[in-house]
């Protein structure tokens, strides 16, 4: 399958609505361009030097550009204001950097927080319990608004557990939602990837980030 034929078919499964990010890290600037020519509302990277490069050839013309990996502090001027969305702000810090660096530029730079819903102490993400102090400091920033936000859930034998994770997330979107903290919208809940977000969909993602699906599988041997 083409990945034009790729996003047609995911496209078709997802309820109007439901945002495709093509999450392109490992593929390049011709694979990228294609999925955003078959529609794809942006594409995600992961890696800043990945991004730089991409965006330099130009392959993210006609798509939004979202952040969604592990960012690294020394890397935040390099994705403020070049990115639609940074994804993945986990961190008092992170949200200090990205508030001066998009004050400097004079713009306001949207961003999620992601959660480490299932408490893994390898991966990244604020717990369910740091939350809402993320929440209150990003409050008063003038410079970037939270627009919702975004997991990363441990590996799942079973579409029900990762559909346990999905629905725990969802609820502290409605919750967060409810409270209407200034500055904070819950617009976006981003989860699910390849594997399972048809089960992320049915438990209220309204954002997916696809790559394997899409790209077909990442040739990490070639990549070395
Ligand atoms: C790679 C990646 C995805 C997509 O993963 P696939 O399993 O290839 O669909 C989604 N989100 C993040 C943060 C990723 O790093």
């Amino acid at each position: 399958m083409s990945i034009a034929e790729n996003v047609k078919r995911i496209r078709a499964e997802l309820p109007a609505g439901v945002l495709l990010v093509a999450a392109s890290k490992m593929n390049g600037p011709e694979a990228v361009r294609e999925a955003v020519a078959a529609g794809v509302d942006a594409c995600g990277e992961n890696r800043v030097q990945e991004l730089v490069e991409k965006n330099a050839a130009g392959a993210y013309a006609g798509a939004k550009l979202h952040f969604i990996g592990h960012l690294q502090r020394n890397k935040v001027r390099q994705v403020v204001g070049v990115c639609d969305l940074i994804q993945s702000v986990d961190s008092l810090e992170l949200l200090t950097l990205i508030e001066k660096r998009a004050a400097a530029l004079g713009i306001r730079q949207d961003v999620l927080l992601e959660v480490n819903i299932g408490g893994e102490a390898a991966k990244s993400g604020v717990a369910p319990e740091g939350l809402e102090t993320l929440l209150l400091a990003a409050s008063p920033l003038e410079h970037l608004r939270v627009r919702g936000l975004m997991t990363v859930p441990p590996v799942c034998s079973s579409g029900d557990e990762a559909r346990r994770y999905f629905s725990a997330m969802y609820k502290l979107y409605v919750d967060i939602g409810q409270k209407k903290y200034d500055n904070i919208c819950m617009d976006f809940l981003s989860m699910g990837m390849s594997a399972d977000y048809r089960e992320a969909v049915l438990e209220g993602a309204n954002m997916v980030r696809v790559g394997t699906a899409i790209f077909g599988a990442r040739d990490y041997a070639r990549a070395q």
